[in-house]
Protein backbone atom coordinates (compact mmCIF):
# COMPACT_ATOMS: atom_id res chain seq x y z
CA UNK A 1 0.00 0.00 0.00
CA UNK A 2 1.16 3.22 -0.71
CA UNK A 3 1.97 5.30 1.75
CA UNK A 4 0.55 8.36 -0.07
CA UNK A 5 -2.76 6.65 0.58
CA UNK A 6 -2.56 6.53 4.13
CA UNK A 7 -1.89 10.00 4.38
CA UNK A 8 -5.16 10.93 2.39
CA UNK A 9 -6.93 8.90 4.99
CA UNK A 10 -5.30 11.15 7.71
CA UNK A 11 -6.33 14.30 5.59
CA UNK A 12 -9.53 13.44 5.55
CA UNK A 13 -9.84 12.42 9.19
CA UNK A 14 -8.37 15.87 10.07
CA UNK A 15 -10.84 17.49 8.01
CA UNK A 16 -13.98 16.63 9.55
CA UNK A 17 -15.01 17.12 12.88
CA UNK A 18 -18.04 14.59 13.03
CA UNK A 19 -17.25 10.85 14.70
CA UNK A 20 -19.53 9.37 12.96
CA UNK A 21 -17.59 10.58 9.58
CA UNK A 22 -14.03 9.54 11.04
CA UNK A 23 -15.83 6.00 12.13
CA UNK A 24 -17.10 5.29 8.26
CA UNK A 25 -13.45 6.66 7.00
CA UNK A 26 -11.77 4.29 9.16
CA UNK A 27 -14.29 1.96 8.72
CA UNK A 28 -13.92 1.61 4.68
CA UNK A 29 -10.06 1.88 5.28
CA UNK A 30 -9.81 -1.10 7.58
CA UNK A 31 -12.33 -3.33 5.00
CA UNK A 32 -9.72 -2.21 2.02
CA UNK A 33 -6.34 -3.04 4.01
CA UNK A 34 -5.99 -6.65 3.14
CA UNK A 35 -3.08 -8.21 5.15
CA UNK A 36 -1.64 -4.86 6.10
CA UNK A 37 -4.95 -4.23 8.53
CA UNK A 38 -2.69 -4.95 12.10
CA UNK A 39 -0.10 -2.33 10.58
CA UNK A 40 -2.88 0.09 9.10
CA UNK A 41 -4.86 -0.19 12.52
CA UNK A 42 -1.98 0.67 14.46
CA UNK A 43 -0.62 3.10 12.79
CA UNK A 44 -4.26 5.42 12.05
CA UNK A 45 -3.18 6.52 16.10
CA UNK A 46 0.22 6.85 15.38
CA UNK A 47 0.76 3.73 17.28
CA UNK A 48 3.69 1.09 16.27
CA UNK A 49 3.21 -1.45 19.36
CA UNK A 50 0.44 -2.98 21.17
CA UNK A 51 -0.05 -0.87 24.77
CA UNK A 52 2.05 -3.78 26.48
CA UNK A 53 4.64 -3.20 24.19
CA UNK A 54 6.12 -0.45 26.00
CA UNK A 55 9.07 0.26 23.16
CA UNK A 56 10.35 3.99 23.09
CA UNK A 57 10.74 5.15 19.93
CA UNK A 58 13.09 7.12 21.37
CA UNK A 59 12.15 10.05 18.93
CA UNK A 60 12.49 13.74 20.71
CA UNK A 61 11.58 17.17 19.69
CA UNK A 62 15.33 18.01 18.91
CA UNK A 63 15.97 14.58 16.90
CA UNK A 64 13.17 15.41 14.61
CA UNK A 65 14.66 18.60 13.56
CA UNK A 66 18.00 17.69 12.42
CA UNK A 67 16.67 14.95 10.74
CA UNK A 68 14.18 17.81 9.01
CA UNK A 69 17.77 19.06 8.30
CA UNK A 70 19.48 17.05 7.15
CA UNK A 71 17.24 15.64 4.48
CA UNK A 72 16.17 18.65 3.33
CA UNK A 73 19.06 21.16 3.90
CA UNK A 74 17.15 23.87 5.71
CA UNK A 75 19.13 25.81 8.52
CA UNK A 76 18.06 24.28 12.16
CA UNK A 77 17.19 28.17 13.19
CA UNK A 78 14.79 28.87 10.05
CA UNK A 79 13.34 25.30 11.49
CA UNK A 80 13.26 26.57 14.72
CA UNK A 81 11.35 30.03 13.52
CA UNK A 82 8.80 28.29 11.46
CA UNK A 83 8.05 25.97 14.54
CA UNK A 84 7.43 28.62 16.88
CA UNK A 85 5.07 29.69 14.38
CA UNK A 86 2.84 26.38 13.49
CA UNK A 87 3.22 25.11 16.63
CA UNK A 88 3.87 21.63 15.03
CA UNK A 89 6.73 19.98 14.08
CA UNK A 90 4.48 17.94 11.37
CA UNK A 91 3.70 21.32 9.32
CA UNK A 92 7.42 21.92 9.46
CA UNK A 93 8.90 19.16 8.01
CA UNK A 94 5.98 19.66 5.53
CA UNK A 95 7.06 23.58 4.97
CA UNK A 96 10.85 22.44 4.54
CA UNK A 97 9.98 19.74 1.94
CA UNK A 98 8.18 21.87 0.24
CA UNK A 99 11.11 25.30 0.21
CA UNK A 100 14.28 22.37 0.34
CA UNK A 101 17.35 23.57 -0.56
CA UNK A 102 19.28 20.13 -1.50
CA UNK A 103 17.37 18.58 -4.32
CA UNK A 104 17.05 14.24 -3.94
CA UNK A 105 18.12 13.13 -7.80
CA UNK A 106 15.92 10.01 -7.02
CA UNK A 107 13.92 8.93 -4.87
CA UNK A 108 11.81 5.56 -4.19
CA UNK A 109 7.99 5.67 -3.63
CA UNK A 110 7.24 5.39 0.14
CA UNK A 111 4.93 2.23 1.35
CA UNK A 112 3.22 1.84 4.57
CA UNK A 113 5.46 -0.84 5.15
CA UNK A 114 8.65 0.79 4.67
CA UNK A 115 7.42 3.99 7.11
CA UNK A 116 6.35 1.18 9.74
CA UNK A 117 9.51 -0.69 9.57
CA UNK A 118 11.78 2.13 9.51
CA UNK A 119 9.99 3.66 12.68
CA UNK A 120 9.56 0.40 14.13
CA UNK A 121 13.56 -0.82 13.59
CA UNK A 122 14.64 2.53 15.38
CA UNK A 123 12.99 2.07 18.78
CA UNK A 124 16.31 -1.25 18.51
CA UNK A 125 18.98 1.01 17.98
CA UNK A 126 21.26 1.25 21.26
CA UNK A 127 24.36 2.69 22.58
CA UNK A 128 26.87 5.06 21.19
CA UNK A 129 25.98 6.49 17.85
CA UNK A 130 21.87 5.07 18.08
CA UNK A 131 20.89 8.76 17.96
CA UNK A 132 22.60 9.69 14.63
CA UNK A 133 21.64 6.15 12.97
CA UNK A 134 17.82 7.41 14.66
CA UNK A 135 18.31 10.61 12.41
CA UNK A 136 19.57 9.16 9.50
CA UNK A 137 16.89 6.96 8.94
CA UNK A 138 14.16 9.48 9.30
CA UNK A 139 16.22 11.73 7.44
CA UNK A 140 15.76 8.96 4.65
CA UNK A 141 12.09 7.89 5.15
CA UNK A 142 11.72 12.59 4.29
CA UNK A 143 13.97 12.44 1.64
CA UNK A 144 11.86 10.32 -0.40
CA UNK A 145 8.29 12.53 0.98
CA UNK A 146 6.18 15.02 -0.41
CA UNK A 147 5.18 17.42 1.66
CA UNK A 148 2.05 15.83 3.46
CA UNK A 149 4.05 12.76 3.65
CA UNK A 150 6.61 14.43 5.82
CA UNK A 151 4.26 16.04 8.28
CA UNK A 152 2.78 12.37 8.56
CA UNK A 153 6.12 10.59 9.12
CA UNK A 154 7.38 13.53 11.96
CA UNK A 155 3.86 12.99 13.70
CA UNK A 156 4.13 9.44 13.82
CA UNK A 157 7.40 9.62 15.13
CA UNK A 158 6.50 12.29 17.50
CA UNK A 159 3.55 10.10 18.55
CA UNK A 160 1.28 12.51 18.03
CA UNK A 161 -1.05 12.33 14.72
CA UNK A 162 -3.71 15.10 15.39
CA UNK A 163 -6.49 14.09 13.58
CA UNK A 164 -8.81 13.18 16.64
CA UNK A 165 -8.99 9.78 16.94
CA UNK A 166 -9.76 8.19 20.15
CA UNK A 167 -10.37 4.09 20.98
CA UNK A 168 -13.84 4.44 20.48
CA UNK A 169 -13.77 5.68 17.31
CA UNK A 170 -11.31 2.54 16.50
CA UNK A 171 -13.68 0.22 18.11
CA UNK A 172 -16.95 1.20 16.20
CA UNK A 173 -14.55 1.50 13.23
CA UNK A 174 -13.72 -2.13 13.59
CA UNK A 175 -17.77 -3.22 14.58
CA UNK A 176 -18.92 -1.40 10.87
CA UNK A 177 -15.99 -2.47 8.69
CA UNK A 178 -16.20 -6.56 9.95
CA UNK A 179 -19.66 -7.15 11.31
CA UNK A 180 -22.88 -5.20 11.82
CA UNK A 181 -22.16 -2.02 13.56
CA UNK A 182 -24.95 -2.77 16.46
CA UNK A 183 -24.51 -1.88 19.81
CA UNK A 184 -23.99 -5.76 20.48
CA UNK A 185 -21.19 -5.79 17.98
CA UNK A 186 -19.31 -2.55 19.48
CA UNK A 187 -19.66 -4.53 22.91
CA UNK A 188 -17.99 -7.77 21.56
CA UNK A 189 -15.45 -5.36 20.10
CA UNK A 190 -14.75 -3.60 23.07
CA UNK A 191 -14.69 -6.95 25.24
CA UNK A 192 -12.57 -8.65 22.77
CA UNK A 193 -9.90 -5.31 23.35
CA UNK A 194 -10.31 -5.88 27.19
CA UNK A 195 -9.16 -9.04 27.37
CA UNK A 196 -6.39 -8.60 24.66
CA UNK A 197 -5.29 -5.07 24.78
CA UNK A 198 -4.45 -4.99 20.96
CA UNK A 199 -6.55 -3.50 18.27
CA UNK A 200 -4.23 -5.53 15.57
CA UNK A 201 -5.51 -8.99 17.29
CA UNK A 202 -9.22 -7.62 17.77
CA UNK A 203 -9.32 -6.40 13.74
CA UNK A 204 -8.30 -9.57 11.88
CA UNK A 205 -10.31 -11.54 14.45
CA UNK A 206 -13.19 -9.37 13.71
CA UNK A 207 -12.86 -9.25 9.85
CA UNK A 208 -11.64 -13.35 9.63
CA UNK A 209 -13.84 -14.86 12.75
CA UNK A 210 -16.37 -12.77 12.96
CA UNK A 211 -18.56 -12.09 16.22
CA UNK A 212 -17.73 -16.02 17.37
CA UNK A 213 -14.43 -15.64 16.93
CA UNK A 214 -14.15 -12.38 19.18
CA UNK A 215 -16.31 -14.10 21.69
CA UNK A 216 -13.43 -16.84 21.81
CA UNK A 217 -11.09 -14.23 22.49
CA UNK A 218 -9.41 -14.79 26.15
CA UNK A 219 -7.09 -13.70 28.73
CA UNK A 220 -3.21 -15.17 28.15
CA UNK A 221 -0.31 -15.81 30.35
CA UNK A 222 1.74 -13.10 30.18
CA UNK A 223 -0.20 -10.52 27.74
CA UNK A 224 -1.62 -8.23 30.50
CA UNK A 225 -5.07 -7.41 30.80
CA UNK A 226 -6.33 -3.74 31.76
CA UNK A 227 -6.89 -3.63 35.08
CA UNK A 228 -10.36 -2.66 36.46
CA UNK A 229 -10.76 0.24 37.79
CA UNK A 230 -12.11 2.36 40.82
CA UNK A 231 -14.71 4.53 41.28
CA UNK A 232 -14.66 7.28 43.86
CA UNK A 233 -17.44 6.72 46.51
CA UNK A 234 -18.66 10.10 47.78
CA UNK A 235 -19.36 8.77 51.39
CA UNK A 236 -18.82 5.66 53.25
CA UNK A 237 -22.35 4.91 53.38
CA UNK A 238 -23.29 6.05 49.82
CA UNK A 239 -20.45 3.52 48.54
CA UNK A 240 -21.90 0.28 50.98
CA UNK A 241 -25.35 0.97 49.40
CA UNK A 242 -24.00 1.22 45.89
CA UNK A 243 -21.77 -1.92 46.27
CA UNK A 244 -24.30 -4.27 48.04
CA UNK A 245 -25.59 -7.59 46.33
CA UNK A 246 -27.82 -10.22 48.68
CA UNK A 247 -27.43 -7.71 51.68
CA UNK A 248 -23.57 -8.26 51.46
CA UNK A 249 -20.65 -6.11 50.43
CA UNK A 250 -16.82 -5.96 50.85
CA UNK A 251 -14.46 -3.80 52.00
CA UNK A 252 -10.68 -4.09 52.22
CA UNK A 253 -8.28 -1.88 52.81
CA UNK A 254 -7.21 0.67 50.21
CA UNK A 255 -3.14 0.67 50.18
CA UNK A 256 -1.38 3.21 48.82
CA UNK A 257 1.61 1.60 46.86
CA UNK A 258 1.35 0.30 43.06
CA UNK A 259 -1.12 -1.94 41.20
CA UNK A 260 0.29 -4.98 40.23
CA UNK A 261 -0.66 -7.82 37.88
CA UNK A 262 1.33 -11.36 38.31
CA UNK A 263 1.35 -13.91 35.91
CA UNK A 264 3.17 -17.54 36.90
CA UNK A 265 3.05 -20.08 34.68
CA UNK A 266 5.21 -23.24 35.88
CA UNK A 267 8.29 -21.66 36.46
CA UNK A 268 7.95 -18.71 34.89
CA UNK A 269 6.47 -15.40 36.05
CA UNK A 270 6.05 -11.73 35.50
CA UNK A 271 5.25 -8.75 36.67
CA UNK A 272 3.28 -5.93 35.13
CA UNK A 273 2.00 -2.37 36.28
CA UNK A 274 -1.41 -0.80 36.03
CA UNK A 275 -0.17 0.68 32.72
CA UNK A 276 0.93 -2.90 31.79
CA UNK A 277 4.57 -2.47 32.07
CA UNK A 278 7.19 -5.10 32.92
CA UNK A 279 8.70 -4.83 36.05
CA UNK A 280 9.29 -8.21 36.88
CA UNK A 281 13.32 -7.12 36.77
CA UNK A 282 12.78 -4.35 39.61
CA UNK A 283 11.23 -7.11 41.70
CA UNK A 284 13.01 -10.33 42.63
CA UNK A 285 11.91 -10.02 45.45
CA UNK A 286 8.33 -10.49 44.54
CA UNK A 287 9.14 -12.73 42.35
CA UNK A 288 10.54 -15.33 45.10
CA UNK A 289 7.59 -14.51 46.99
CA UNK A 290 5.34 -15.73 44.24
CA UNK A 291 7.47 -18.62 43.57
CA UNK A 292 7.33 -19.70 47.62
CA UNK A 293 3.67 -18.76 48.25
CA UNK A 294 1.54 -19.28 44.59
CA UNK A 295 0.45 -22.88 44.61
CA UNK A 296 -1.72 -22.81 41.49
CA UNK A 297 0.05 -24.20 38.45
CA UNK A 298 -0.56 -20.88 36.45
CA UNK A 299 -2.43 -18.06 37.87
CA UNK A 300 -3.09 -14.23 37.08
CA UNK A 301 -3.67 -12.33 40.38
CA UNK A 302 -4.19 -8.97 41.27
CA UNK A 303 -2.72 -6.91 44.10
CA UNK A 304 -1.29 -3.58 45.66
CA UNK A 305 2.59 -3.70 45.82
CA UNK A 306 3.24 -1.13 49.19
CA UNK A 307 6.67 -0.43 50.45
CA UNK A 308 7.24 -0.54 54.44
CA UNK A 309 10.50 1.13 56.52
CA UNK A 310 12.77 -1.50 56.45
CA UNK A 311 12.35 -0.84 60.69
CA UNK A 312 9.04 -1.54 60.82
CA UNK A 313 8.27 -4.15 58.13
CA UNK A 314 8.83 -7.60 60.06
CA UNK A 315 6.41 -6.65 62.82
CA UNK A 316 2.75 -6.16 63.29
CA UNK A 317 3.07 -2.57 63.45
CA UNK A 318 4.09 -1.62 59.70
CA UNK A 319 4.28 1.53 58.61
CA UNK A 320 3.98 2.50 54.40
CA UNK A 321 6.98 4.30 53.01
CA UNK A 322 6.31 7.63 51.65
CA UNK A 323 4.76 6.92 47.83
CA UNK A 324 7.82 8.44 46.66
CA UNK A 325 10.33 6.35 47.80
CA UNK A 326 8.46 3.01 47.08
CA UNK A 327 8.32 4.38 43.41
CA UNK A 328 11.96 4.46 43.26
CA UNK A 329 12.07 0.65 43.57
CA UNK A 330 9.65 1.10 40.33
CA UNK A 331 12.32 2.90 38.14
CA UNK A 332 15.52 1.48 39.32
CA UNK A 333 17.43 -0.15 36.59
CA UNK A 334 21.20 -1.11 38.79
CA UNK A 335 21.20 -2.28 42.55
CA UNK A 336 18.11 -3.56 42.37
CA UNK A 337 19.37 -5.94 44.91
CA UNK A 338 20.41 -3.07 47.38
CA UNK A 339 17.24 -1.00 47.19
CA UNK A 340 15.34 -4.11 47.67
CA UNK A 341 16.42 -4.69 51.26
CA UNK A 342 16.03 -0.62 52.03
CA UNK A 343 12.27 -0.59 50.61
CA UNK A 344 11.27 -4.02 51.29
CA UNK A 345 7.84 -4.70 49.99
CA UNK A 346 4.36 -6.32 50.94
CA UNK A 347 1.93 -7.82 48.04
CA UNK A 348 -1.67 -7.42 49.43
CA UNK A 349 -3.38 -9.59 46.81
CA UNK A 350 -7.32 -8.85 46.03
CA UNK A 351 -7.85 -10.49 43.07
CA UNK A 352 -7.64 -13.70 40.85
CA UNK A 353 -8.40 -13.44 36.82
CA UNK A 354 -6.86 -16.72 36.22
CA UNK A 355 -6.18 -20.02 37.94
CA UNK A 356 -5.81 -22.54 34.86
CA UNK A 357 -9.37 -21.65 34.12
CA UNK A 358 -10.47 -17.76 33.20
CA UNK A 359 -12.58 -16.02 36.24
CA UNK A 360 -13.45 -12.43 34.73
CA UNK A 361 -16.85 -13.84 33.98
CA UNK A 362 -16.78 -15.04 37.79
CA UNK A 363 -18.63 -13.16 40.87
CA UNK A 364 -16.23 -11.76 42.89
CA UNK A 365 -16.99 -13.38 45.80
CA UNK A 366 -15.82 -16.61 44.20
CA UNK A 367 -12.82 -15.06 42.70
CA UNK A 368 -11.79 -13.71 45.94
CA UNK A 369 -12.39 -17.97 47.53
CA UNK A 370 -10.21 -18.77 44.10
CA UNK A 371 -7.35 -16.52 45.12
CA UNK A 372 -7.23 -17.89 48.76
CA UNK A 373 -7.06 -21.38 47.01
CA UNK A 374 -4.25 -20.66 45.04
CA UNK A 375 -1.43 -18.88 47.42
CA UNK A 376 -0.05 -19.13 50.71
CA UNK A 377 1.00 -16.13 52.47
CA UNK A 378 4.69 -15.68 52.56
CA UNK A 379 6.12 -13.82 54.93
CA UNK A 380 8.62 -10.72 54.19
CA UNK A 381 12.31 -11.29 55.16
CA UNK A 382 14.01 -8.34 53.60
CA UNK A 383 17.61 -9.79 53.98
CA UNK A 384 16.72 -12.79 51.94
CA UNK A 385 15.51 -10.70 49.30
CA UNK A 386 11.85 -11.77 49.28
CA UNK A 387 8.77 -9.54 49.69
CA UNK A 388 5.52 -10.70 51.75
CA UNK A 389 2.23 -12.09 50.00
CA UNK A 390 -1.26 -11.65 51.97
CA UNK A 391 -4.94 -11.40 51.17
CA UNK A 392 -5.75 -7.65 51.67
CA UNK A 393 -7.24 -6.74 55.06
CA UNK A 394 -11.05 -7.41 54.61
CA UNK A 395 -14.37 -7.28 56.11
CA UNK A 396 -17.06 -9.08 54.38
CA UNK A 397 -20.39 -6.48 55.89
CA UNK A 398 -23.54 -7.42 55.74
CA UNK A 399 -25.28 -4.22 54.81
CA UNK A 400 -29.26 -3.54 55.17
CA UNK A 401 -30.44 -0.94 52.23
CA UNK A 402 -33.74 0.98 54.04
CA UNK A 403 -36.67 1.23 51.84
CA UNK A 404 -36.54 4.82 51.17
CA UNK A 405 -33.04 5.80 51.01
CA UNK A 406 -30.38 4.90 49.43
CA UNK A 407 -27.68 5.19 52.12
CA UNK A 408 -26.74 2.43 54.82
CA UNK A 409 -25.68 2.72 58.68
CA UNK A 410 -22.23 1.33 58.13
CA UNK A 411 -21.63 -1.95 60.38
CA UNK A 412 -19.12 -1.34 63.12
CA UNK A 413 -16.18 -3.39 61.46
CA UNK A 414 -16.74 -1.14 58.65
CA UNK A 415 -15.74 1.58 60.72
CA UNK A 416 -13.32 -0.13 62.43
CA UNK A 417 -11.73 -1.32 59.62
CA UNK A 418 -11.66 2.02 58.16
CA UNK A 419 -9.64 3.71 60.88
CA UNK A 420 -7.10 0.56 61.56
CA UNK A 421 -6.54 1.88 58.23
CA UNK A 422 -6.39 5.02 58.03
CA UNK A 423 -4.28 4.62 61.82
CA UNK A 424 -1.45 2.27 60.02
CA UNK A 425 -0.55 4.99 57.19
CA UNK A 426 -2.88 3.59 54.29
CA UNK A 427 -5.37 5.71 52.32
CA UNK A 428 -8.84 4.32 53.23
CA UNK A 429 -11.21 1.97 51.68
CA UNK A 430 -12.15 0.00 49.03
CA UNK A 431 -16.22 -1.08 49.05
CA UNK A 432 -16.25 -3.88 46.54
CA UNK A 433 -19.82 -5.78 45.17
CA UNK A 434 -19.52 -9.23 45.61
CA UNK A 435 -21.64 -10.31 42.56
CA UNK A 436 -19.65 -8.04 40.34
CA UNK A 437 -17.62 -10.20 37.31
CA UNK A 438 -14.10 -8.51 36.56
CA UNK A 439 -14.31 -5.44 33.89
CA UNK A 440 -11.25 -4.84 32.66
CA UNK A 441 -10.21 -1.35 31.53
CA UNK A 442 -13.80 -0.05 33.19
CA UNK A 443 -14.55 2.19 35.90
CA UNK A 444 -18.18 0.70 36.44
CA UNK A 445 -19.65 0.85 40.38
CA UNK A 446 -17.82 -2.65 40.96
CA UNK A 447 -15.80 -1.28 43.30
CA UNK A 448 -15.55 2.38 44.76
CA UNK A 449 -12.63 4.38 46.65
CA UNK A 450 -13.18 5.66 49.99
CA UNK A 451 -10.45 8.70 51.06
CA UNK A 452 -10.94 10.96 53.96
CA UNK A 453 -10.24 14.20 53.08
CA UNK A 454 -11.91 16.36 49.96
CA UNK A 455 -9.58 14.26 47.17
CA UNK A 456 -6.90 15.97 45.61
CA UNK A 457 -7.46 16.27 42.03
CA UNK A 458 -4.85 14.00 39.15
CA UNK A 459 -4.12 16.74 36.53
CA UNK A 460 -2.34 16.92 33.24
CA UNK A 461 0.06 19.55 32.50
CA UNK A 462 -0.48 21.33 29.12
CA UNK A 463 1.29 23.99 29.02
CA UNK A 464 4.33 25.65 31.48
CA UNK A 465 6.31 28.64 31.50
CA UNK A 466 9.87 29.14 32.94
CA UNK A 467 10.32 31.04 36.76
CA UNK A 468 11.91 33.98 37.47
CA UNK A 469 14.88 34.93 39.22
CA UNK A 470 16.54 31.48 40.97
CA UNK A 471 14.53 28.89 39.55
CA UNK A 472 15.21 30.45 36.11
CA UNK A 473 15.81 27.13 34.89
CA UNK A 474 13.08 25.65 35.54
CA UNK A 475 9.53 25.38 34.10
CA UNK A 476 8.06 26.18 37.65
CA UNK A 477 4.45 27.71 36.35
CA UNK A 478 2.43 24.85 35.25
CA UNK A 479 -0.77 24.75 33.66
CA UNK A 480 -3.20 22.05 34.78
CA UNK A 481 -5.59 20.00 32.71
CA UNK A 482 -8.47 17.74 33.29
CA UNK A 483 -9.58 15.05 31.02
CA UNK A 484 -12.78 16.10 28.66
CA UNK A 485 -13.84 12.76 27.58
CA UNK A 486 -16.87 13.54 25.70
CA UNK A 487 -14.54 15.11 23.55
CA UNK A 488 -11.37 13.03 24.23
CA UNK A 489 -9.23 16.41 24.79
CA UNK A 490 -7.51 18.25 28.11
CA UNK A 491 -9.31 21.44 29.77
CA UNK A 492 -7.32 23.65 31.70
CA UNK A 493 -8.76 24.24 35.33
CA UNK A 494 -5.49 26.49 36.59
CA UNK A 495 -2.00 27.37 37.35
CA UNK A 496 0.20 26.04 39.95
CA UNK A 497 3.59 27.31 40.73
CA UNK A 498 3.74 25.89 44.24
CA UNK A 499 4.61 23.16 46.58
CA UNK A 500 7.07 21.14 44.78
CA UNK A 501 11.13 20.70 45.97
CA UNK A 502 14.06 22.09 44.37
CA UNK A 503 14.67 18.71 43.56
CA UNK A 504 11.46 17.59 42.30
CA UNK A 505 10.77 20.79 40.19
CA UNK A 506 14.21 19.49 38.94
CA UNK A 507 12.63 16.13 38.02
CA UNK A 508 9.49 17.52 36.40
CA UNK A 509 11.69 20.42 33.99
CA UNK A 510 13.76 17.25 32.82
CA UNK A 511 10.45 15.23 32.02
CA UNK A 512 8.80 18.34 30.48
CA UNK A 513 11.19 19.48 28.29
CA UNK A 514 10.86 16.06 26.38
CA UNK A 515 7.43 16.88 25.68
CA UNK A 516 7.73 20.62 24.32
CA UNK A 517 5.66 20.79 21.60
CA UNK A 518 6.92 24.49 20.83
CA UNK A 519 8.13 27.66 22.45
CA UNK A 520 7.28 31.23 22.80
CA UNK A 521 9.92 32.71 24.75
CA UNK A 522 9.55 31.57 28.19
CA UNK A 523 6.37 29.93 27.51
CA UNK A 524 5.87 26.24 26.16
CA UNK A 525 3.58 24.47 25.15
CA UNK A 526 3.60 20.46 25.66
CA UNK A 527 2.57 17.09 24.57
CA UNK A 528 -0.12 16.30 27.64
CA UNK A 529 1.23 13.19 29.29
CA UNK A 530 2.51 13.76 33.14
CA UNK A 531 -0.12 13.64 35.50
CA UNK A 532 0.24 15.45 38.58
CA UNK A 533 -1.76 15.00 41.82
CA UNK A 534 -2.61 18.38 43.39
CA UNK A 535 -4.35 19.80 46.11
CA UNK A 536 -6.46 23.20 46.28
CA UNK A 537 -8.75 25.10 47.98
CA UNK A 538 -11.76 25.67 46.39
CA UNK A 539 -12.95 25.40 42.85
CA UNK A 540 -14.60 28.52 41.57
CA UNK A 541 -16.00 29.02 37.91
CA UNK A 542 -13.43 30.89 35.56
CA UNK A 543 -13.66 32.26 32.03
CA UNK A 544 -9.75 31.97 32.39
CA UNK A 545 -9.54 28.52 31.51
CA UNK A 546 -11.57 26.49 28.82
CA UNK A 547 -12.82 24.22 30.68
CA UNK A 548 -15.04 27.37 32.80
CA UNK A 549 -13.25 26.37 36.39
CA UNK A 550 -10.19 27.59 38.22
CA UNK A 551 -8.90 25.68 41.40
CA UNK A 552 -7.81 28.37 43.87
CA UNK A 553 -4.59 28.04 45.37
CA UNK A 554 -3.62 24.83 43.83
CA UNK A 555 -0.43 22.65 45.86
CA UNK A 556 1.61 20.26 44.02
CA UNK A 557 1.41 16.77 46.75
CA UNK A 558 3.31 14.49 43.82
CA UNK A 559 4.01 13.21 40.34
CA UNK A 560 1.29 10.65 39.33
CA UNK A 561 3.87 8.19 37.55
CA UNK A 562 1.28 5.66 37.59
CA UNK A 563 -1.24 7.16 35.53
CA UNK A 564 -1.95 7.72 31.99
CA UNK A 565 -3.16 11.33 30.67
CA UNK A 566 -6.99 9.94 30.16
CA UNK A 567 -6.67 8.02 33.31
CA UNK A 568 -6.63 12.03 34.78
CA UNK A 569 -9.53 13.15 36.54
CA UNK A 570 -12.57 14.33 34.15
CA UNK A 571 -14.17 17.59 33.36
CA UNK A 572 -17.08 16.02 34.64
CA UNK A 573 -15.97 15.24 38.00
CA UNK A 574 -14.33 18.72 38.26
CA UNK A 575 -18.39 19.84 37.92
CA UNK A 576 -19.63 17.56 40.65
CA UNK A 577 -16.72 18.61 43.21
CA UNK A 578 -17.45 22.71 42.75
CA UNK A 579 -21.79 21.58 42.97
CA UNK A 580 -20.59 19.66 46.22
CA UNK A 581 -18.74 22.96 47.71
P1 LIG B 1 -6.97 5.23 42.49
O1 LIG B 1 -5.60 4.99 41.94
O2 LIG B 1 -7.04 6.31 43.49
O3 LIG B 1 -8.02 5.33 41.39
O4 LIG B 1 -7.39 3.91 43.29
C1 LIG B 1 -7.46 2.66 42.67
C2 LIG B 1 -6.20 1.88 42.98
O5 LIG B 1 -6.12 1.56 44.35
C3 LIG B 1 -6.14 0.54 42.31
O6 LIG B 1 -5.73 0.65 40.97
C4 LIG B 1 -5.12 -0.20 43.15
O7 LIG B 1 -3.83 0.06 42.66
C5 LIG B 1 -5.21 0.47 44.51
N1 LIG B 1 -5.69 -0.41 45.61
C6 LIG B 1 -5.18 -0.37 46.85
N2 LIG B 1 -5.80 -1.26 47.64
C7 LIG B 1 -6.73 -1.90 46.89
C8 LIG B 1 -7.69 -2.93 47.15
N3 LIG B 1 -7.84 -3.49 48.34
N4 LIG B 1 -8.48 -3.31 46.11
C9 LIG B 1 -8.36 -2.75 44.89
N5 LIG B 1 -7.47 -1.77 44.59
C10 LIG B 1 -6.66 -1.34 45.58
Amino acid sequence: MEYAELVGVYDRLADTDSNHEKRDILAETFAEAGELLPIVVKLVRGRLFAAHQREELGVSSSLTLEAISKSTGVAESDLRDQWRETGDLGDVAAWAVDNQTQQTLFSDSLTVERVHDVLREITTFEGDGSQQRRIGEIAGLLADADPNEARYIVRTALGHMRVGIGEGTIRDAIAVAFLDGSDEAIDAVERAYQVTNDYRVVARTARDEGRSGLADLDIELFRPVQVMLAEKGESLDGALADAVADGEAICEVKYDGARVQIHKDGEEIRLFTRRLEDITEQFPDVVAAVRAGVTAESAILDGELVGYTPETVESDARRPVPFQRFSQRIKREDGVEAMAREVPVVVHLFDCLYDGETLIETPFRTRMERLDGSFEDVSVAPDELRAGLEHSRTVQAAVEVGEEAETVEPPEAVTKLYQDALDAGHEGLMIKNPAATYQPGTRVGRMLKIKPTMEPLDLVVSRAIYSEGRRSDWLGRLYLACYDESADEFREVGRLSTGYTDEELDDLTDRLEELIVSQDGRAVELRPEVVLEVEYEEIQESEEYDSGYALRFPRFLRRRETLDPDDADTLDRVERLYDEQ
